[in-house]
C-alpha cells in the first residue's frame, strides 16, 4: 500500500497541491461552474474566459483533497489556449487514463500523466475528474454539477 501510495502522490502532484497554478477567480469570466464531491469534501468553482472557441483563460477556486486540487491545477495549465473541442478530447482522454492507468499520447498529455496511478484508487478517481466536469459543466452553461448524481 505505501508503494502505491508513493505513486499516486509523486512529486509533481504534491508540487501542484502545494503551489496551485491559477488558483484565484477570474473577474472576466464569461462561464463558470461549481463541481462538488461530497464523498470526499471536494469542492471548487472553475471559471473560463471563452472567446469565440478559444479558452483564453481559465482558473479555479475552492477546497479539497491534495488530488482533487493538483488535478484543478494541471488542468488549468493544460487548457489555457486551447479550443472547446481540444478541452473536450483531453478530458476524454484524461478520463480513459484514470480508468485504465495507460496514458494515451503521452506528449500531449504532459504533466497530467502523473495522475495514471490514480486508476488504482476508484475513490480517488472521483476527486481527480471533479474540476474537469466543472469545467465541462461551465462549457454546457451548467452552473453546478456533483460526483454524486441525485
Ligand atoms: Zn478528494
Amino acid at each position: 500500500m505505501s508503494d502505491d501510495l508513493n505513486d499516486l502522490y509523486q512529486e509533481v502532484i504534491l508540487d501542484h497541491n502545494r503551489n496551485p497554478r491559477n488558483f484565484r477567480a477570474l473577474p472576466d469570466a464569461n462561464r463558470r461552474a461549481e463541481g462538488d464531491n461530497p464523498l470526499c469534501g471536494d469542492h471548487f468553482t472553475v471559471f473560463l474566459k471563452l472567446d469565440n472557441d478559444i479558452i483564453c483563460d481559465v482558473s479555479f477556486q475552492g477546497a479539497g483533497c491534495a488530488i482533487s486540487k493538483a488535478s484543478a491545477s494541471m488542468m488549468t495549465e493544460h487548457l489555457k489556449g486551447k479550443t472547446v473541442a481540444q478541452a473536450r478530447d483531453c478530458f476524454a482522454r484524461f478520463q480513459r487514463m484514470l480508468a485504465t492507468g495507460q496514458a494515451e499520447e503521452e506528449e500531449a498529455m504532459g504533466s497530467l500523466c502523473a495522475l495514471g496511478g490514480v486508476h488504482k484508487f476508484p475513490m480517488r478517481v472521483k476527486c481527480a475528474i471533479l474540476s474537469w466536469h466543472a469545467m465541462l459543466a461551465a462549457l454546457k452553461g451548467e452552473p453546478v454539477i456533483s460526483t454524486e448524481k441525485p
